[in-house]
């Protein structure tokens, strides 16, 4: 089971992709049901508004302790909650990334779509299309960190051990490469989201 952190922001529509990977899901809002799920993922939304609620929650150090051992995927504010450093220090991120990240650094309003993004996840070389939603940019990465595609020549989807970041929403464009790649491909199982 994958549990999908509900706390604000744009959680259903990652529900529906892993529905479509058949993947049982559950959404989050309780610290102790990271004791329940296999993996993790944090949506996209609003990166101070989850600063403050996963502090009054107490999700700080339940989802450092569960992403020693459990894989989680990131989507824009999720990418920016897994960053070591953020710029805006009214975020408290989750250093789960070796990353620099600049909030809206896109553009404030900016809503672009970006057609053909270089994706490389196995060994094929893959493009997609993907919405860019006042995206974070990617300033600094660290040495372990692969970077698996890159915008205007800055990284824009990256790898750590088992975790993944990505500034823009494939699930608002339906695309599962991710979600299939971070909780079961990478693992060889069918078996390990279940
Ligand atoms: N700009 C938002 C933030 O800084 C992220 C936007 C998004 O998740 N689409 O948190």
């Amino acid at each position: 089971m994958i549990g999908v952190l509900a706390l604000q922001g744009n959680y259903s529509k990652h529900i529906e992709i892993l529905d479509k990977l058949k993947i049982s899901s559950c959404e989050v809002r309780y610290n102790n049901q990271l004791d329940e799920i296999n993996g993790l993922i944090i949506p996209g939304g609003e990166s101070t508004t989850m600063t403050d609620i996963m502090s009054r929650n107490n999700f700080y150090d339940k989802i450092q302790l569960f992403s020693q051992t459990k894989p989680i995927l990131g989507t824009c504010a999720g990418l920016i909650m897994m960053a070591k450093s953020v710029l805006d220090k009214r975020v408290r991120p989750l250093e789960i990334l070796d990353i620099e990240v600049d909030r809206n650094a896109y553009g404030r309003q900016i809503h672009s779509f970006v057609n053909k993004l270089p994706i490389k996840l196995e060994k094929d070389l893959e493009t997609i299309s993907v919405p860019f939603i006042r995206a974070p940019q990617i300033t600094k990465v660290g040495k372990n960190v692969e970077i698996i595609s890159n915008y205007n020549k800055n990284p824009v989807a990256v790898k750590s051990g088992i975790h993944m970041g990505l500034s823009f929403h494939p699930e608002l464009n339906n695309i599962t490469i991710f979600h299939d790649f971070v909780f079961i491909k990478q693992f060889n199982s069918k078996t390990y989201a279940a």
